[in-house]
């Protein structure tokens, strides 16, 4: 008998297979290796200060070390070269700005993502920088199809990849186990991305998808830094770097657009001074939540079928930290965090709040 049976071979699929069979466990993964996943479109990038009011993202302090160390780990087991930790330039626009970030910086937890508070001349000639800005250290990019690639590949090695679709209704529960076709698992794992809203058993949760789009452009000369500012560029090799991204909660296809592309060279022209050629343009659907927080956890009603999902825009830095978590919690070593958990009080406050207002 497999101690687990996962479905899904993205981010969260591939983490989680390789901290169980790092436990020793017996698992077999089955994936149908759709095209326009989330994991294969994402730019891969981890940054511990995000969103427009740059602040520390949650538990970014235990993340962040924890992602470096587990890919560098991986890089060794899979024998593969994925992780690129680079740093990431953020102008200020304005002097407030500045001066803001110069306190800020002596808050709890902020010093030590902060390389320095650079002036005016850094970068001068790649990007608009009128009064100075922030340079991020512990930031950096996956290369998540060459990670889901050696994974893939570790795992064939290891007869642990089944590729092909799962078929819900041929789940047959036992009192200590459950069978699917001919294999005979301790649990099921549901680690689907989007896919999970037409899962019988997960498609109750409050998932609220987003699409992204991204741009692929060629530079006159390399860049070591990320810049991050309206939109980012990230360095993905000599001469080349992504742009993005886009949210759009209404149009759910993976269809890249002209109105995306235009907004991201907008924001693109206002920051870099470089000339690029747009070579590619690309669009997903991040599996994110109405609260922003992951759903981890197993079946109210059913205790042998589990859930990895809802890693939303962050999926490089939640899943190896959280995936060890839940691996604690599956193997009775551990309790969820509240926040994960699938039916927390609350979530189910947050909802209703939601609702009213
Ligand atoms: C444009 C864009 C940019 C992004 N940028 C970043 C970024 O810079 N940094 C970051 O951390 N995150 C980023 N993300 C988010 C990140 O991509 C997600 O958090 C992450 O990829 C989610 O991974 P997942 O494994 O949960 O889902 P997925 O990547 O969707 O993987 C699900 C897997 O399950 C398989 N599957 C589904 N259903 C079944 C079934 N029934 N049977 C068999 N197999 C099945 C699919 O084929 C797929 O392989 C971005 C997302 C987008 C769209």
């Amino acid at each position: 008998m497999l101690d687990f049976l996962i479905v899904g071979q993205g981010i969260a699929g591939s983490i989680l297979a390789l901290q169980l069979l790092k436990r020793g466990k017996s698992i077999v993964v089955i994936n149908n290796n759709q095209a326009h996943t989330a994991s294969k479109v994402a730019t891969g990038i981890y940054n511990p200060i995000t969103g427009r009011k740059m602040v520390m993202s949650w538990k970014a302090t235990i993340l962040l070390p924890y992602l470096e160390n587990f890919y560098q780990a991986m890089e060794r087991t899979l024998g593969a070269s994925f992780l690129h930790p680079l740093p990431m330039f953020r102008p200020f626009l304005t002097l407030q700005e500045q001066k803001e970030w110069r306190t800020k910086v002596l808050e709890n937890g902020y010093l030590s993502f902060v390389e320095a508070i650079v002036n005016d001349e850094y970068h001068q000639e790649n990007v608009v920088n009128q009064h100075g800005g922030v340079v991020l250290k512990q930031t950096g990019y996956l290369n998540i199809p060459l990670f889901l690639n050696a994974t893939r590949s570790y795992l064939k090695v290891h007869n642990a990849y089944i590729e092909g679709s799962f078929v819900y209704n041929k789940i047959r529960f036992h009192s200590k186990s459950v069978t699917y076709q001919t294999m005979k698992a301790r649990k099921i794992i549901f680690c689907e991305g989007i896919q999970a809203k037409q899962n019988p058993f997960f498609n109750w949760l409050p998932f609220r998808l987003v699409k992204g789009e991204l741009l692929s452009v060629i530079l006159p000369k390399p860049i070591n830094v990320i810049y991050n500012r309206g939109v980012f560029v990230l360095p993905v090799g000599a001469n080349k770097a992504t742009i993005g991204a886009t949210y759009d909660w209404h149009d759910l296809s993976c269809t890249p657009t002209e109105k995306a592309r235009n907004t991201l060279e907008e924001k693109l022209t206002n920051l870099l001074k470089l000339p690029y050629e747009v070579v590619d343009h690309k669009a997903g659907i991040r599996p994110a939540t109405l609260d922003r927080r992951p759903f981890i956890g197993l079946h109210p009603q059913y205790p042998h079928v589990g859930i990895f999902n809802g890693l939303g825009t962050k999926g490089v830095s939640l899943a190896p930290y959280l995936s060890e978590v839940f691996v604690n919690y599956l193997l009775s070593h551990g309790a969820l965090p509240a926040a994960v958990q699938l039916n927390s009080v609350k979530r189910a406050l947050y909802k209703t709040k939601l609702k009213r207002s």
